[in-house]
Protein backbone atom coordinates (compact mmCIF):
# COMPACT_ATOMS: atom_id res chain seq x y z
CA UNK A 1 0.00 0.00 0.00
CA UNK A 2 2.72 2.63 0.83
CA UNK A 3 4.67 1.66 -2.68
CA UNK A 4 1.45 2.55 -4.49
CA UNK A 5 1.27 5.43 -2.80
CA UNK A 6 4.63 6.52 -3.51
CA UNK A 7 4.13 5.84 -6.95
CA UNK A 8 1.02 7.57 -7.40
CA UNK A 9 2.55 10.64 -5.71
CA UNK A 10 5.44 10.21 -7.50
CA UNK A 11 6.25 13.77 -8.71
CA UNK A 12 9.50 14.80 -10.32
CA UNK A 13 11.34 17.80 -11.82
CA UNK A 14 13.25 18.12 -15.31
CA UNK A 15 16.40 15.64 -15.09
CA UNK A 16 20.08 17.31 -14.50
CA UNK A 17 21.06 17.77 -17.77
CA UNK A 18 18.28 20.08 -18.09
CA UNK A 19 19.49 24.30 -18.40
CA UNK A 20 19.03 25.96 -15.26
CA UNK A 21 16.76 29.25 -15.14
CA UNK A 22 17.84 29.87 -11.79
CA UNK A 23 18.24 33.80 -11.23
CA UNK A 24 17.22 34.29 -14.36
CA UNK A 25 14.27 37.22 -14.15
CA UNK A 26 11.17 37.73 -16.72
CA UNK A 27 10.58 41.34 -17.32
CA UNK A 28 7.92 43.28 -19.27
CA UNK A 29 8.58 46.14 -21.13
CA UNK A 30 6.27 47.95 -22.55
CA UNK A 31 7.71 49.74 -25.76
CA UNK A 32 6.06 53.61 -26.52
CA UNK A 33 7.26 54.12 -29.88
CA UNK A 34 9.16 53.07 -32.87
CA UNK A 35 12.61 53.60 -30.86
CA UNK A 36 12.11 51.59 -28.12
CA UNK A 37 10.56 48.97 -30.04
CA UNK A 38 13.74 48.35 -31.99
CA UNK A 39 15.59 48.46 -28.16
CA UNK A 40 13.63 45.27 -27.34
CA UNK A 41 13.66 43.49 -30.33
CA UNK A 42 17.64 44.08 -30.71
CA UNK A 43 18.42 42.40 -27.32
CA UNK A 44 18.75 39.32 -28.57
CA UNK A 45 21.82 40.52 -30.43
CA UNK A 46 23.43 42.24 -27.24
CA UNK A 47 22.73 39.16 -24.60
CA UNK A 48 21.54 35.77 -23.81
CA UNK A 49 17.75 36.71 -24.06
CA UNK A 50 14.46 34.20 -24.18
CA UNK A 51 11.65 36.00 -25.81
CA UNK A 52 8.32 35.09 -24.09
CA UNK A 53 6.51 37.66 -26.24
CA UNK A 54 6.95 39.85 -28.56
CA UNK A 55 5.37 42.75 -30.57
CA UNK A 56 6.10 45.03 -33.50
CA UNK A 57 3.48 47.36 -32.42
CA UNK A 58 3.76 50.56 -29.18
CA UNK A 59 1.65 50.09 -26.34
CA UNK A 60 2.00 46.19 -26.46
CA UNK A 61 3.98 44.19 -24.02
CA UNK A 62 7.71 42.28 -24.29
CA UNK A 63 8.27 39.44 -21.94
CA UNK A 64 11.68 38.31 -21.66
CA UNK A 65 14.21 36.40 -19.38
CA UNK A 66 17.78 37.48 -19.46
CA UNK A 67 20.87 36.14 -17.94
CA UNK A 68 22.14 36.56 -14.69
CA UNK A 69 26.09 37.19 -16.09
CA UNK A 70 24.15 39.79 -18.51
CA UNK A 71 22.20 41.37 -15.95
CA UNK A 72 23.72 44.08 -14.72
CA UNK A 73 25.38 45.52 -18.74
CA UNK A 74 21.43 45.28 -19.62
CA UNK A 75 20.12 46.92 -16.53
CA UNK A 76 22.51 49.72 -16.81
CA UNK A 77 21.72 50.16 -21.06
CA UNK A 78 17.98 50.15 -19.87
CA UNK A 79 18.29 52.95 -16.98
CA UNK A 80 20.65 54.95 -19.73
CA UNK A 81 17.68 54.79 -22.15
CA UNK A 82 14.69 55.82 -20.04
CA UNK A 83 13.06 52.52 -20.70
CA UNK A 84 10.61 51.68 -17.91
CA UNK A 85 10.47 47.58 -16.61
CA UNK A 86 8.38 45.27 -14.23
CA UNK A 87 9.75 42.12 -12.84
CA UNK A 88 7.01 39.51 -13.47
CA UNK A 89 8.83 36.55 -12.09
CA UNK A 90 11.82 37.15 -9.99
CA UNK A 91 13.10 33.57 -10.18
CA UNK A 92 11.61 31.61 -13.34
CA UNK A 93 13.80 28.22 -12.43
CA UNK A 94 12.15 28.51 -8.81
CA UNK A 95 8.76 29.14 -10.67
CA UNK A 96 9.59 25.97 -12.99
CA UNK A 97 10.16 23.87 -10.19
CA UNK A 98 6.54 24.32 -9.12
CA UNK A 99 5.01 22.72 -11.91
CA UNK A 100 5.01 19.45 -11.03
CA UNK A 101 5.10 15.76 -13.38
CA UNK A 102 3.17 13.21 -11.97
CA UNK A 103 3.54 9.13 -13.82
CA UNK A 104 0.15 8.23 -14.92
CA UNK A 105 -0.12 4.52 -13.85
CA UNK A 106 -1.41 2.11 -15.89
CA UNK A 107 -5.03 0.89 -16.69
CA UNK A 108 -5.94 3.49 -13.94
CA UNK A 109 -7.24 6.36 -16.10
CA UNK A 110 -8.04 8.67 -12.96
CA UNK A 111 -3.92 8.92 -12.24
CA UNK A 112 -4.37 11.09 -14.98
CA UNK A 113 -5.73 13.89 -13.15
CA UNK A 114 -4.47 17.57 -14.78
CA UNK A 115 -3.48 18.52 -11.34
CA UNK A 116 -0.25 18.08 -12.61
CA UNK A 117 1.77 18.10 -15.81
CA UNK A 118 2.94 14.86 -17.79
CA UNK A 119 5.88 13.57 -19.74
CA UNK A 120 4.83 12.39 -23.48
CA UNK A 121 4.78 8.92 -22.62
CA UNK A 122 2.21 9.39 -20.02
CA UNK A 123 0.26 11.85 -22.55
CA UNK A 124 -0.14 8.41 -24.75
CA UNK A 125 -0.25 5.97 -22.44
CA UNK A 126 -3.24 7.59 -21.16
CA UNK A 127 -4.61 7.81 -24.58
CA UNK A 128 -4.17 4.28 -25.35
CA UNK A 129 -6.03 2.86 -22.12
CA UNK A 130 -8.83 5.69 -22.65
CA UNK A 131 -9.58 4.31 -26.19
CA UNK A 132 -9.33 0.71 -24.94
CA UNK A 133 -11.83 1.55 -22.31
CA UNK A 134 -14.16 3.12 -24.84
CA UNK A 135 -13.19 0.99 -28.07
CA UNK A 136 -17.08 1.65 -29.31
CA UNK A 137 -16.76 5.70 -29.19
CA UNK A 138 -12.45 6.24 -29.75
CA UNK A 139 -10.03 5.32 -32.24
CA UNK A 140 -6.20 5.72 -31.89
CA UNK A 141 -4.24 6.89 -34.89
CA UNK A 142 -0.95 7.21 -35.66
CA UNK A 143 -0.54 10.02 -38.01
CA UNK A 144 3.05 9.79 -38.80
CA UNK A 145 6.06 10.32 -37.09
CA UNK A 146 8.50 13.62 -35.92
CA UNK A 147 11.88 14.17 -37.03
CA UNK A 148 13.15 12.34 -34.15
CA UNK A 149 10.74 9.58 -34.88
CA UNK A 150 8.69 9.56 -31.69
CA UNK A 151 4.69 8.80 -32.74
CA UNK A 152 2.20 11.73 -33.58
CA UNK A 153 -0.89 10.37 -31.94
CA UNK A 154 -4.76 11.37 -33.12
CA UNK A 155 -8.06 10.10 -31.10
CA UNK A 156 -11.34 9.78 -33.29
CA UNK A 157 -14.24 9.97 -31.03
CA UNK A 158 -17.30 9.39 -32.43
CA UNK A 159 -20.18 8.37 -30.04
CA UNK A 160 -22.22 5.67 -30.41
CA UNK A 161 -25.16 6.52 -31.98
CA UNK A 162 -23.93 10.04 -33.32
CA UNK A 163 -24.97 10.77 -36.77
CA UNK A 164 -23.24 13.32 -36.88
CA UNK A 165 -21.31 13.99 -40.25
CA UNK A 166 -19.25 17.23 -39.36
CA UNK A 167 -15.69 17.01 -38.45
CA UNK A 168 -13.63 19.24 -35.93
CA UNK A 169 -9.67 18.90 -35.21
CA UNK A 170 -8.56 20.03 -32.31
CA UNK A 171 -4.01 20.48 -32.36
CA UNK A 172 -2.06 20.96 -29.17
CA UNK A 173 1.29 21.39 -28.46
CA UNK A 174 2.79 22.66 -31.24
CA UNK A 175 4.88 25.49 -29.67
CA UNK A 176 6.75 22.60 -27.14
CA UNK A 177 7.05 25.45 -23.99
CA UNK A 178 3.25 25.74 -23.33
CA UNK A 179 2.64 22.86 -21.40
CA UNK A 180 -1.26 24.07 -20.96
CA UNK A 181 -2.28 23.23 -24.62
CA UNK A 182 -1.69 19.47 -24.64
CA UNK A 183 -3.18 19.54 -21.10
CA UNK A 184 -6.27 20.92 -22.12
CA UNK A 185 -6.76 18.62 -25.61
CA UNK A 186 -6.34 16.10 -23.41
CA UNK A 187 -8.82 17.38 -20.95
CA UNK A 188 -11.67 18.03 -24.02
CA UNK A 189 -11.43 14.27 -25.18
CA UNK A 190 -11.99 13.17 -21.59
CA UNK A 191 -14.84 15.55 -21.25
CA UNK A 192 -16.41 14.50 -24.12
CA UNK A 193 -15.77 10.74 -24.08
CA UNK A 194 -17.42 10.59 -20.36
CA UNK A 195 -20.48 13.11 -21.98
CA UNK A 196 -22.93 10.44 -22.03
CA UNK A 197 -22.61 10.00 -17.96
CA UNK A 198 -22.63 13.54 -17.32
CA UNK A 199 -25.30 15.46 -16.18
CA UNK A 200 -24.15 18.56 -18.81
CA UNK A 201 -26.88 18.13 -21.55
CA UNK A 202 -25.09 20.86 -23.05
CA UNK A 203 -21.90 19.09 -23.23
CA UNK A 204 -23.32 15.82 -24.50
CA UNK A 205 -25.46 17.54 -27.04
CA UNK A 206 -21.88 18.70 -28.47
CA UNK A 207 -20.42 15.52 -27.74
CA UNK A 208 -22.86 13.81 -30.24
CA UNK A 209 -23.11 16.77 -32.79
CA UNK A 210 -19.47 15.93 -34.13
CA UNK A 211 -16.72 13.74 -35.09
CA UNK A 212 -13.84 14.42 -33.56
CA UNK A 213 -10.30 14.45 -33.87
CA UNK A 214 -7.66 15.18 -31.26
CA UNK A 215 -3.95 15.93 -31.62
CA UNK A 216 -3.07 16.72 -28.11
CA UNK A 217 0.95 17.22 -29.42
CA UNK A 218 1.71 17.70 -32.90
CA UNK A 219 5.91 18.68 -31.47
CA UNK A 220 6.10 15.65 -29.59
CA UNK A 221 10.25 16.16 -29.82
CA UNK A 222 9.88 19.88 -28.82
CA UNK A 223 7.61 18.63 -25.73
CA UNK A 224 9.96 16.13 -24.47
CA UNK A 225 12.91 18.20 -24.71
CA UNK A 226 11.24 21.00 -22.59
CA UNK A 227 10.80 18.41 -20.09
CA UNK A 228 15.07 16.48 -20.32
CA UNK A 229 16.61 19.78 -21.35
CA UNK A 230 15.25 23.49 -21.70
CA UNK A 231 11.61 24.39 -20.30
CA UNK A 232 11.80 27.50 -22.49
CA UNK A 233 12.16 25.56 -25.92
CA UNK A 234 9.68 26.35 -28.64
CA UNK A 235 10.43 25.10 -31.99
CA UNK A 236 10.72 21.26 -33.05
CA UNK A 237 14.14 19.84 -32.69
CA UNK A 238 15.85 20.52 -36.60
CA UNK A 239 19.63 20.35 -35.77
CA UNK A 240 21.10 22.92 -32.75
CA UNK A 241 18.59 25.32 -33.39
CA UNK A 242 14.66 24.08 -34.36
CA UNK A 243 12.00 25.46 -36.57
CA UNK A 244 9.45 27.01 -35.12
CA UNK A 245 6.17 24.56 -36.84
CA UNK A 246 3.34 27.39 -36.44
CA UNK A 247 5.77 29.27 -39.08
CA UNK A 248 6.10 26.38 -41.39
CA UNK A 249 2.77 25.94 -43.26
CA UNK A 250 2.17 26.76 -46.79
CA UNK A 251 0.49 30.07 -45.87
CA UNK A 252 2.60 33.18 -47.04
CA UNK A 253 5.42 31.85 -46.35
CA UNK A 254 8.23 33.47 -45.02
CA UNK A 255 6.85 36.21 -45.48
CA UNK A 256 6.15 38.51 -41.89
CA UNK A 257 6.61 37.56 -38.10
CA UNK A 258 9.44 35.07 -38.71
CA UNK A 259 13.10 34.96 -39.11
CA UNK A 260 14.51 33.98 -42.33
CA UNK A 261 18.28 33.53 -41.74
CA UNK A 262 18.69 33.62 -38.20
CA UNK A 263 17.96 29.92 -37.17
CA UNK A 264 18.66 30.28 -33.57
CA UNK A 265 15.48 33.14 -33.53
CA UNK A 266 12.24 31.67 -31.73
CA UNK A 267 10.63 32.25 -35.22
CA UNK A 268 12.59 30.53 -37.65
CA UNK A 269 10.56 29.39 -40.12
CA UNK A 270 13.06 26.37 -41.81
CA UNK A 271 13.77 26.36 -45.68
CA UNK A 272 10.66 26.06 -46.83
CA UNK A 273 7.01 25.37 -46.86
CA UNK A 274 6.47 21.95 -44.67
CA UNK A 275 10.35 21.18 -44.70
CA UNK A 276 9.28 19.65 -41.24
CA UNK A 277 7.90 16.45 -41.16
CA UNK A 278 5.58 17.43 -37.82
CA UNK A 279 3.70 20.26 -40.11
CA UNK A 280 3.55 17.79 -43.50
CA UNK A 281 2.26 15.04 -41.41
CA UNK A 282 -0.73 17.24 -39.50
CA UNK A 283 -1.30 18.98 -43.46
CA UNK A 284 -1.96 15.46 -44.82
CA UNK A 285 -4.36 14.35 -42.05
CA UNK A 286 -6.05 17.54 -42.01
CA UNK A 287 -6.48 17.01 -45.61
CA UNK A 288 -7.95 14.24 -45.25
CA UNK A 289 -10.31 14.74 -43.28
CA UNK A 290 -10.97 18.45 -44.94
CA UNK A 291 -14.42 16.99 -46.68
CA UNK A 292 -17.15 17.85 -44.24
CA UNK A 293 -14.71 19.92 -41.54
CA UNK A 294 -16.19 22.53 -40.16
CA UNK A 295 -13.96 23.52 -37.11
CA UNK A 296 -10.12 23.50 -36.54
CA UNK A 297 -9.23 24.72 -33.72
CA UNK A 298 -5.19 25.27 -32.03
CA UNK A 299 -4.15 25.26 -28.74
CA UNK A 300 -1.43 27.63 -27.27
CA UNK A 301 -0.40 29.79 -24.38
CA UNK A 302 -0.05 32.72 -23.17
CA UNK A 303 -2.00 36.14 -23.08
CA UNK A 304 -5.91 34.45 -23.21
CA UNK A 305 -6.61 35.27 -26.87
CA UNK A 306 -9.47 34.07 -29.58
CA UNK A 307 -7.63 34.64 -32.22
CA UNK A 308 -9.20 34.86 -35.61
CA UNK A 309 -7.58 34.10 -38.94
CA UNK A 310 -6.03 35.48 -41.13
CA UNK A 311 -2.56 36.12 -38.99
CA UNK A 312 -0.01 37.03 -42.42
CA UNK A 313 -2.24 40.22 -43.20
CA UNK A 314 -3.92 43.34 -40.99
CA UNK A 315 -6.97 42.58 -43.30
CA UNK A 316 -10.25 40.71 -42.63
CA UNK A 317 -11.46 38.27 -44.86
CA UNK A 318 -14.27 35.86 -45.04
CA UNK A 319 -16.45 35.30 -42.31
CA UNK A 320 -14.47 37.83 -40.22
CA UNK A 321 -17.28 39.38 -38.64
CA UNK A 322 -19.36 36.10 -37.21
CA UNK A 323 -15.68 35.14 -36.46
CA UNK A 324 -15.80 37.91 -33.68
CA UNK A 325 -19.61 37.45 -32.64
CA UNK A 326 -18.28 34.12 -32.26
CA UNK A 327 -15.66 34.73 -30.16
CA UNK A 328 -17.36 37.44 -27.75
CA UNK A 329 -19.98 34.25 -27.23
CA UNK A 330 -17.14 31.99 -26.43
CA UNK A 331 -15.32 34.95 -24.21
CA UNK A 332 -18.97 35.46 -22.38
CA UNK A 333 -18.58 31.29 -21.39
CA UNK A 334 -15.10 31.87 -20.25
CA UNK A 335 -15.46 34.72 -17.98
CA UNK A 336 -18.60 32.91 -16.11
CA UNK A 337 -16.45 30.37 -13.95
CA UNK A 338 -12.93 32.54 -12.88
CA UNK A 339 -13.98 35.73 -14.11
CA UNK A 340 -11.00 35.52 -16.95
CA UNK A 341 -10.85 38.12 -19.62
CA UNK A 342 -10.08 36.83 -23.33
CA UNK A 343 -9.56 39.32 -25.93
CA UNK A 344 -11.04 39.03 -29.38
CA UNK A 345 -9.54 39.75 -32.42
CA UNK A 346 -6.81 38.67 -35.35
CA UNK A 347 -3.48 39.14 -34.74
CA UNK A 348 -3.03 42.18 -36.04
CA UNK A 349 -5.50 44.22 -35.13
CA UNK A 350 -5.69 43.05 -31.22
CA UNK A 351 -2.44 41.36 -30.81
CA UNK A 352 -0.39 43.69 -32.62
CA UNK A 353 1.66 41.29 -34.22
CA UNK A 354 2.03 39.69 -38.35
CA UNK A 355 2.47 35.47 -38.51
CA UNK A 356 3.26 33.99 -41.60
CA UNK A 357 3.22 29.96 -41.95
CA UNK A 358 0.68 28.87 -39.22
CA UNK A 359 -1.20 25.88 -39.58
CA UNK A 360 -4.76 27.79 -38.61
CA UNK A 361 -4.29 29.88 -41.45
CA UNK A 362 -3.20 27.39 -43.98
CA UNK A 363 -6.51 25.20 -42.97
CA UNK A 364 -8.33 28.16 -43.26
CA UNK A 365 -7.52 29.14 -47.02
CA UNK A 366 -6.69 25.53 -48.35
CA UNK A 367 -10.17 23.90 -47.40
CA UNK A 368 -12.07 27.27 -46.43
CA UNK A 369 -13.21 25.69 -43.44
CA UNK A 370 -15.77 28.08 -41.66
CA UNK A 371 -14.41 28.10 -37.75
CA UNK A 372 -11.36 28.66 -37.14
CA UNK A 373 -9.07 29.66 -34.21
CA UNK A 374 -6.35 30.06 -32.29
CA UNK A 375 -7.04 29.91 -28.78
CA UNK A 376 -3.99 31.22 -26.68
CA UNK A 377 -5.11 29.88 -22.81
CA UNK A 378 -4.04 31.69 -19.34
CA UNK A 379 -2.94 33.43 -18.36
CA UNK A 380 -1.82 37.36 -19.22
CA UNK A 381 1.95 37.00 -17.62
CA UNK A 382 1.80 36.52 -13.59
CA UNK A 383 3.30 32.55 -14.65
CA UNK A 384 3.08 32.82 -18.20
CA UNK A 385 4.64 29.43 -19.47
CA UNK A 386 5.23 28.76 -15.56
CA UNK A 387 1.38 28.60 -14.35
CA UNK A 388 1.81 26.46 -11.46
CA UNK A 389 -0.24 22.76 -11.34
CA UNK A 390 -3.27 23.85 -9.04
CA UNK A 391 -4.45 26.65 -12.17
CA UNK A 392 -4.80 23.62 -14.93
CA UNK A 393 -7.78 22.85 -13.82
CA UNK A 394 -9.37 25.76 -13.37
CA UNK A 395 -7.91 27.07 -16.60
CA UNK A 396 -9.36 23.63 -18.27
CA UNK A 397 -13.00 24.43 -17.21
CA UNK A 398 -13.12 28.01 -18.29
CA UNK A 399 -11.76 27.12 -21.45
CA UNK A 400 -14.17 24.13 -21.77
CA UNK A 401 -16.94 26.17 -20.89
CA UNK A 402 -15.86 27.93 -23.84
CA UNK A 403 -15.64 25.23 -26.29
CA UNK A 404 -19.25 24.32 -25.08
CA UNK A 405 -20.27 27.77 -26.52
CA UNK A 406 -18.08 27.42 -29.47
CA UNK A 407 -19.66 24.09 -31.23
CA UNK A 408 -23.33 25.36 -30.02
CA UNK A 409 -23.26 29.20 -31.51
CA UNK A 410 -26.62 29.37 -32.91
CA UNK A 411 -28.94 30.76 -30.10
CA UNK A 412 -26.80 33.44 -28.23
CA UNK A 413 -24.89 35.18 -31.27
CA UNK A 414 -27.16 38.46 -31.02
CA UNK A 415 -26.61 38.73 -27.44
CA UNK A 416 -23.01 39.36 -27.50
CA UNK A 417 -22.86 41.69 -30.20
CA UNK A 418 -20.18 44.17 -29.83
CA UNK A 419 -21.16 47.92 -29.05
CA UNK A 420 -18.13 49.21 -29.96
CA UNK A 421 -15.09 49.01 -31.63
CA UNK A 422 -11.53 48.94 -29.34
CA UNK A 423 -9.41 52.55 -30.16
CA UNK A 424 -5.85 50.47 -30.30
CA UNK A 425 -7.50 47.91 -32.37
CA UNK A 426 -9.98 49.60 -35.13
CA UNK A 427 -11.53 48.26 -36.59
CA UNK A 428 -11.57 44.93 -34.30
CA UNK A 429 -12.99 44.19 -31.52
CA UNK A 430 -12.64 44.12 -28.05
CA UNK A 431 -14.86 42.06 -25.21
CA UNK A 432 -16.52 45.30 -24.25
CA UNK A 433 -19.08 43.42 -21.57
CA UNK A 434 -15.68 43.16 -19.50
CA UNK A 435 -12.82 45.06 -18.32
CA UNK A 436 -10.78 45.62 -21.44
CA UNK A 437 -7.41 43.94 -21.38
CA UNK A 438 -4.28 45.86 -23.36
CA UNK A 439 -1.98 43.01 -22.47
CA UNK A 440 -1.67 41.84 -25.48
CA UNK A 441 0.98 38.49 -26.97
CA UNK A 442 2.77 38.68 -30.07
CA UNK A 443 4.10 34.87 -30.13
CA UNK A 444 0.84 33.04 -31.80
ZN1 LIG B 1 2.13 29.14 -29.31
Amino acid sequence: MYIKILLVTFIYHTSCDAKTYENYTLFRGIPTNEKEIAFFSNLSKLYEVVYWRRTVVPNKPVDFTISPTDLPRFLDSALDSGIPLTTLIEDVQSAFNKQTIKTYIRRKLRSFDWNSFYRLDDIYNWLDDLVKSYPKDLQLINIGKSLENRDIFAVRLKLQGSMARSKVIVEGGIHAREWVGPAFVTYMLNEMVHSPFSNNKELYNVAMGFEWYFVPVINPDGYEYTHTHDRLWRKNRRGRYGIDLNRNFGIAFGTVGVSKSDKYDETYCGPSAFSEPETRVMAEFTRENSKNLMYYIAFHAYGQFFIIPYSFTPKQFDNYNDMVKLGYHVAAKIHKEYKTEYTVGNAYSCVGYLASGSSTDWVKKAFKTKYVVTMELRDTGTYAFALPPELILPTCRETMDGMIGMFSPTEPLSEFRPTSSCQQCQPSFMVKRFAVVFLCVSFI
